[in-house]
């Protein structure tokens, strides 16, 4: 009877705030409708849920952007213009600072929403001629940042290995004028060493594969990436997707002035073919090969400085130093990059930011760069329930709605357990960093077995079968966090706290990250401690001016199989985000929006309501038989709290 089904039948609902019951089937069945007819965003209340399609859909032309300008968020389907579209309305009506958080796992989609974003302002915003160069300034940075800043993954062939926030800033008039990018957490252990079926960072291969000839000559390159230890340790070298030789012109058409760079990029490559004897006593000495001498031409100042090394510890210093290199030299570049659409203009500007941050990570074995990551998703989670809550509660005020407490999972316990004062893993790890003598990643471990034996969300090896079926290795510890348990090895945790990369990145979440209670909250201050955490704390200060309100989107990926897409809605908090929303009100519309899409369904109303909106709704309501307790009039806003109550409503519009 395909007559009988209601739009909601066909292509489901397009925000979950609206499902009928709030299980993670219902979630997940509704998630697969809309799938099913490629639609892949779907809201839960401002929040904005997409599925990564994985082929090329119409929806992201001209026309498309066209019709989401200046459109009311809730009146059109969902879509990333929308989500683009309310913020930079928003900001330029209320002159004020908006966020755009865009979480998931590595290959949601992430980097693809943030260029749909750009692209959105790049050709939605008014401009004039020289500020064009803004725009493509970062448009074009793009390609560059990519070739030195991603990689092959086995979940994803163009893979962004750090972290990015960027902002793009906007006169009075909306025009953008300027932009800046931040990086963070650049994978630099990738340099050295790559999992079997990953690559380098692509702008290796690019140069191997693309150089000119003359180029890789005075570089001492030969045109084979196989050559390069460090280019094929995860043993593809060529990927089939991937055109480096095309890419390398993209790249160097960006980077025309600054062929050094490429001498840069040569040195990692020539270091990675040092290799080391070793003498009587057993100590390392340079092998006389051909890598050493290109050292120079490739404009690096060396230096002999003796030092006695075995062999384990001259290799260790070897790669310590290609990621030292490596790392600086990705951070000159962007900072070239940021020079490039510097706005040095003093008139006040406001600011649309677009975080891209790694999701949540579990792998077969966790290390600290996932400890660090799944902290920061612990982090995000506490704030998002936080302003969630927030922003529930404030609307009820507003609208002088009595005020409903909401019951959910705080992860609180969780933070408290990493980030505590002289009691949490950051403080113990470091106490072994600084503890002079035996200290190793087996007697930090200890530690944490002596302070947290008991904590309800820690797990060692020693007690892990009485907890949990799960055996653990020895050198394992398991945090049971608000998404899952993940297992960490500790090998290497003492090391790379001691980076000093890390280090800062911990101070600053121990000085700015304090959760303060609800009551207290300061939204400013929260977001500004979640934007430090993952930048480097020079910039706190250039943060302090601002105030970030909040739109996210959480994107998700798939084919759809059923079992993954349940197990990243679970990671990016979805379904606790949905109670959080759905407690109390589900639906809330202004007076003027519900009266004129529902005014045909009752003849009081229709054509024409001629007093206020409020009392032609109240009379719509009546006339439709809407019980005292199924809603609550707001002081603009109608109140309906089950969705039930509005599908009736729907369902009658539909036929009327
Ligand atoms: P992430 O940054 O989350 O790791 P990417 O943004 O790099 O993931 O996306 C991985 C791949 O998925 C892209 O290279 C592209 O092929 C595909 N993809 C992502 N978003 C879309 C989309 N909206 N439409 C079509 N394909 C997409
Ligand atoms: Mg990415």
């Amino acid at each position: 009877m395909e007559g009988a089904l209601t739009a909601r039948d066909r292509v489901g609902i397009q925000d979950f705030v609206l499902l009928d019951e709030t299980t993670e089937t219902a979630f997940l069945s509704n998630l697969n409708k809309r799938f099913s007819k490629d639609l892949i965003y779907t809201y839960i209340g401002t929040l904005l849920v997409s599925v990564n399609p994985y082929k090329e859909l119409d929806i992201y032309n001209r026309k498309q952007m066209d019709i989401y300008m200046g459109v009311n968020f809730f009146e059109l389907p969902p879509h990333i213009y929308a989500l683009a579209d309310n913020a930079y309305h928003t900001m330029l009506t209320e002159f004020n600072n908006h966020f755009i958080l865009i979480s998931g796992e590595s290959g949601a989609g992430k980097t693809e929403a943030s260029k749909k974003i750009l692209q959105y302002y790049a050709i939605s915003c008014p401009s004039t001629t020289l500020l064009n160069t803004v725009r493509d300034k970062m448009l074009k940075s793009n390609p560059v940042l990519e070739a030195f800043g991603n990689a092959k993954t086995l979940k994803n062939d163009n893979s962004s290995r750090f972290g990015k926030y960027m902002d793009i800033q906007f006169d009075s008039q909306g025009d953008a004028v300027g932009g800046h990018i931040l990086n963070y957490l650049l994978e630099k252990s990738r340099v050295v060493h790559q999992n079997h079926g990953e690559r380098n960072f692509h702008i290796f291969y690019q140069l191997v594969e693309g150089g000119e000839d003359d180029l890789l000559h005075q570089l001492g390159l030969e045109r084979d990436s196989l050559h390069y230890n460090y280019l094929t340790q995860g043993e593809c070298a060529i990927v089939f997707s991937i055109n480096d030789k095309n890419d390398w012109k993209t790249v160097k058409n960006a980077l025309q002035v600054i062929d050094h760079l490429f001498g840069i990029v040569a040195s990692v490559l020539h270091l990675g073919n040092v290799q080391f004897d070793s003498d009587s006593k057993g100590q390392a000495l340079l092998n006389n090969n051909a890598e050493t001498k290109y050292l120079n031409p490739t404009k690096i100042r060396c230096k002999r400085v003796k030092i006695p090394f075995t062999i384990d510890h001259a290799i260790y210093a070897r790669d310590a130093l290609a990621k030292a290199i490596y790392g600086l030299t990705f951070t000159w570049l962007v900072n070239r990059i940021n020079g490039s659409m510097e706005n040095k203009d003093s008139s006040r500007k406001t600011v649309i930011g677009l975080l891209d941050i790694y999701g949540f990570e579990v792998f077969y074995v966790n290390s600290f760069e996932q400890f660090c990551i799944n902290y920061c998703n612990e982090k995000l989670q506490q704030l998002f329930i936080q302003l969630t809550l927030k922003a529930e509660q404030e609307e009820y005020e507003a609208e002088n709605i009595e005020w409903e407490p909401v019951q959910f999972f705080n992860n609180k316990i969780i933070c408290d357990l990493v980030e505590e004062k002289h009691r949490g893993i950051i403080s113990i790890l470091d106490e072994e960093c600084l503890r002079p003598g035996d200290a190793t990643d087996l007697t930090f471990l200890e530690r944490l077995e002596e302070k947290m034996g008991n904590h309800p969300h820690f797990v060692t090896h020693k007690l892990a079968d009485k907890m949990t079926r799960k055996t653990l290795e020895r050198g394992d510890f398991r945090l049971l966090h608000y998404a899952g348990e993940v297992t960490y090895c500790v090998v290497g945790f003492l090391d790379k706290n001691n980076d000093l990369l890390y280090r800062n990145i911990k101070d600053v979440i121990n000085s700015s990250l304090t959760v303060s209670s609800l009551s207290h909250m300061d939204l400013t201050d929260e977001l500004l401690g979640i934007m430090t955490l993952m930048l480097c704390p020079c910039f706190g200060n250039m943060m302090e001016s601002f105030e970030f309100h909040p739109f996210l989107g959480h994107i998700i990926t798939g084919q759809f199989d059923e079992a993954l897409i349940r197990h990243q809605v679970k990671y990016l908090g979805l379904m606790e985000h949905l109670r959080v929303r759905r407690a109390g009100f589900a639906y809330r519309r202004k007076y003027e929006v519900f009266l004129k899409r529902y005014k045909p369904l009752c003849p009081a109303t229709w054509p024409h309501w001629r007093g206020m909106p409020a009392d032609g709704v109240e009379e719509l309501v009546q006339h439709l038989g809407y019980l005292p307790n199924e809603y609550k009039m707001g002081r603009t806003k109608i109140f309906i709290r089950h969705p039930r109550t509005l599908y009736a409503t729907e369902d009658a519009y539909e036929k009327c």
